[in-house]
């Protein structure tokens, strides 16, 4: 049995056209963190790590005051894994959809699983330009003794768990196509798109680096959970799309099936 677990790791506080540019500008919302664990009964994978548990000390001043962070105890991901009988150590692969502080802030948790990440993404973030790099914390993500495969384009990592590229948001940016038995396809977009709004309005995100690239990426994912009747997670939002049409995340864990 294959389940995949949405695990919620604390949140942030920004303006809304951070998430939809020049819209909503001046509105302050809570931006959440989710992270994702696929346990299946041959392996266990998470799709990111969330915000470093030490981002006081880690982070750069004006990242923490343009995005103030908030994460409790109980959010820090090895204790939610802990919660789920599991360690870090037990964790087999680490997929980064992005270098983004929000997404591999806690890589330093998993010394043993092996990490994969987009190869533009890695050059990105190691040398990152004016225009990048507030949102790259290397003391996060560039640690000696983790294990990084460079992986380019589609890639399967496991029958039913397929990581594609979708940049936009960042040069290397990847999401997740997973197979469920009950869900059937489940997208985990990670921040290829944000919000529902991007989509329906459609309205670009408040970050990119390729508009264009950003808007194909979206529609990639689109059309996936159209074909196959799926679901959509995205990492910053509580709302995810159904063959139904949206629907709102329960507090806690959700398990997807
Ligand atoms: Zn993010």
């Amino acid at each position: 049995m294959r389940e995949v677990h949405v695990l919620p790791c604390g949140y942030e506080k920004g303006d809304m056209s951070s998430l939809t540019l020049l819209k909503h500008a001046g509105t302050s919302v809570n931006i959440p963190y989710h992270i994702y664990l696929i346990e299946d009964s041959d392996f266990t994978i998470l799709v990111d790590t969330g915000t470093s548990i030490h981002w006081r000390e880690l982070h750069p001043k004006e990242l923490n005051e343009a995005w103030p962070i908030q994460i409790e105890p109980d959010e820090y991901p090895d204790r939610i894994l802990d919660s789920l009988g599991l360690s870090p150590d037990d964790i087999d692969y680490v997929i980064n959809t992005h270098l983004h502080y929000d997404h591999c802030g806690n890589n330093a948790m998993f010394p043993k699983s092996t990490f994969l990440v987009n190869e533009d993404e890695v050059t990105h973030a190691l040398a990152p330009g004016w225009w990048e790099s507030l949102c790259y914390v290397r003391a996060v993500f560039d640690l000696p003794n983790l294990k990084y495969q460079k992986i380019n384009g589609d890639f399967d990592l496991k029958p039913g768990v397929k990581i594609i590229p979708t940049p936009g948001h960042t040069e290397g940016h990847q999401s997740v196509v997973v197979k469920l038995e009950e869900t059937g396809t489940l997208v985990l977009a990670g921040d290829a798109i944000y919000l529902r709004e991007n989509l329906e309005g459609p309205v670009l995100p408040g970050l990119y680096v390729d508009a264009k690239r950003f808007a194909r990426s979206m529609s990639c994912l689109q059309h996936i959970v159209d074909l196959a009747h799926g679901c959509m997670l995205l990492s910053h939002s509580h709302e995810y799309l159904s063959p139904q049409g949206w629907k709102l995340l329960g507090k806690g864990i959700s398990t997807f099936r």
